[in-house]
């Protein structure tokens, strides 16, 4: 072996790492600790394009190819661009979809990088054929059933009128009795070439076979059917690359094993249209659950435009009884502005916190606060009718937003002495996203949550009229609470799904026993 040169001083470095199959948890940690020092990525159309967040927000992307066969460079651009980054002394790393050495090219890109004198790492990814066959309950092995297992290429299959191996460099008689399961890449568009070289060098057409598209994403769909059939099926049924044919018995274990496409929201397309900083957790409940996300901010936190009045409360916060929250942010917001002032919780002396709901006691958790109180039911008027027991004659002061709700003001100010400041400012955006609104128009979504009026009426204005007649017929809702289902018939829209208990959670158990019940399941 040829000793590599040594590294040039103020050369870069690539890392080709592997993307693994499309759900993006299935990066390894060594990959994200790539892409997390990453100053160039240069990426895939397979790798999933949510990966690049993992990357510094500066860090140049570079699209190597846009969709299946068109490569928006060639490979001789995509090594060259590695190669010109790396002399310019940047950290690179070539992200490709699965693993970089099985089908991927990863061999010729790190060869080049070798020629070239650019230090290189490579960092395998999970392969499609394993990622997105455990993701559609397909054991590759099983005891007794299979015990060996070759990955191979579609591309080199013979046409049925041509003699089988002089066509093509696999054996396919070879294949024909390979004792295991057969596991065929890039093989959509010559199906019916692949199965029936199989079957004419001798595999039973009985054998069982299945196409997995899309594996390991939303969008996973699995074709099941026989070596004799496939072909044919997966033609009916419009099967498009990418996707994998898996052939021998081991395929019949999937009515046991298949988890991915049972999960309670599978094949739902949601829209979150809450404030970013909410979305990702709250994305993450209905991810968790098989729905596909799609994150619509319909308004945004900041700070307040004058930091002024807060200011004065939180320098005078020790005369207050009682400190009142009524939302996340609202915690954030007055205990981050109490940190940057070079305050700390010692500030609060003995007041006591009241909060709206269990995500806002949650929130004080964070800052190893305990809520004193928590109402019975999670909106206004229940917190007003709790502080009023409690709280007659005392000071009151309540960190919200800038607009919002005056019930608290209007209910306690008559028995308690009551001020409110603004933590934080809830801004407007300026509009959806463009692929959204045109999802949405186009009937390419399921469902919407609402989470506050204030969404509800953005969201009203940022549609088209299109898309808001689609809103509550084609389109369900799905709200937090009557406060938000009433602000979404006010604007005509019907409400198929209400928070039994006004959290996010409680939306979410809500929405999957509608889904659940629902004859259609849409
Ligand atoms: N290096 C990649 C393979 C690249 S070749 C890997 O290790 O997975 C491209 C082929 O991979 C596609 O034609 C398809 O057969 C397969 N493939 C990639 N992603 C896939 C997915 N999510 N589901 C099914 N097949 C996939």
């Amino acid at each position: 072996m040829t000793p590599p040169p040594r590294p040039r001083p103020g050369i870069g470095h690539v890392s080709l790492v592997g993307a693994g199959p499309g759900d993006p948890g299935l990066l390894t940690l060594r990959g994200a600790e790539a892409l997390a020092r990453a100053e160039v990525v240069v990426f895939d159309h397979l790798a999933n394009e949510r990966l690049l967040d993992l990357a510094p927000a500066g860090a140049l992307r570079v699209r190597a190819g846009k969709s299946v066969g068109h490569c928006t460079l060639s490979q001789d651009q995509i090594n060259a661009t590695l190669v010109d980054h790396a002399e310019a002394g940047k950290r690179v790393v070539r992200l490709k979809g699965g693993d970089p050495l099985v089908f991927g090219r990863g061999s010729e890109e790190g060869a080049y990088l070798r020629e070239r004198g650019i230090p290189f790492e490579i960092v395998p990814g999970v392969t499609s054929g394993i990622g997105a066959t455990a993701y559609a309950g397909i054991p590759l092995t099983s005891r007794g059933v299979a015990s060996a297992v070759a990955f191979v290429t579609g591309h080199q299959a013979p046409k049925s009128s041509q003699a089988v191996n002089a066509a093509s460099r696999l054996d396919w008689s070879a294949l024909a009795k390979f004792p295991g399961t057969l596991v065929f890449y890039m093989g959509v568009t010559h199906l019916a070439d692949i199965t029936g070289a199989l079957v004419r060098e001798g595999k039973p057409a009985g054998t069982p076979a299945a196409i997995v598209e899309s594996g390991t994403t939303p969008a996973q769909r699995v074709v099941a059917g026989t070596l004799g059939t496939i072909a044919e099926t997966a033609k009916d049924r419009g099967v498009r690359p990418p996707a994998l044919l898996v052939v021998g018995e081991v395929v019949a274990q999937r009515e046991a094993l298949a988890w991915f496409e049972s999960r309670p929201l599978f094949g739902r397309r949601i829209v979150v249209t809450r404030p970013r900083e909410e979305a990702e957790r709250s994305s993450a409940a209905l991810e968790a659950l098989g729905a596909e996300v799609l994150i619509a901010p319909t308004v945004e936190i900041l700070p307040p435009e004058d930091h002024g009045p807060l200011d004065d409360e939180l320098d005078r916060i020790g005369e207050y009884d009682w400190l009142v929250f009524t939302s996340a942010n609202g915690v954030r917001g007055f205990f981050d502005r109490l940190w940057d002032r070079g305050g700390d919780l010692r500030a609060l002396g003995g007041v006591r916190l009241a909060a709206i709901g269990p995500s806002t006691a949650e929130a004080l958790a964070r800052y190893r606060l305990r809520a004193d109180l928590i109402p019975p039911s999670f909106h206004s008027e229940s917190l007003a009718e709790s502080l009023a027991a409690v709280a007659a004659g005392s000071r009151i002061l309540m960190a919200r937003a800038d607009r919002g709700r005056t019930v608290l003001q209007d209910v306690l100010g008559k028995s308690a002495e009551v001020r409110q400041v603004a933590v934080y400012r809830n801004a407007d955006v300026e509009g959806l996203p463009p692929a959204l609104r045109s999802r949405i128009e186009e009937g390419g979504v399921d469902w919407i949550t609402l989470s506050s009026p204030a969404i509800v009426a953005r969201l009203h204005a940022l549609l088209s009229p299109e898309g808001r007649r689609r809103v509550g017929v084609e389109i369900k809702l799905a709200t937090i609470s009557p406060i938000t289902t009433a602000a979404a018939t006010a604007v005509g829209w019907d409400v198929a799904v209400e928070a039994p208990v006004a959290t996010w959670d409680g939306l979410v158990e809500a929405l999957v026993a509608h889904v659940a019940t629902s004859r259609d399941g849409s």
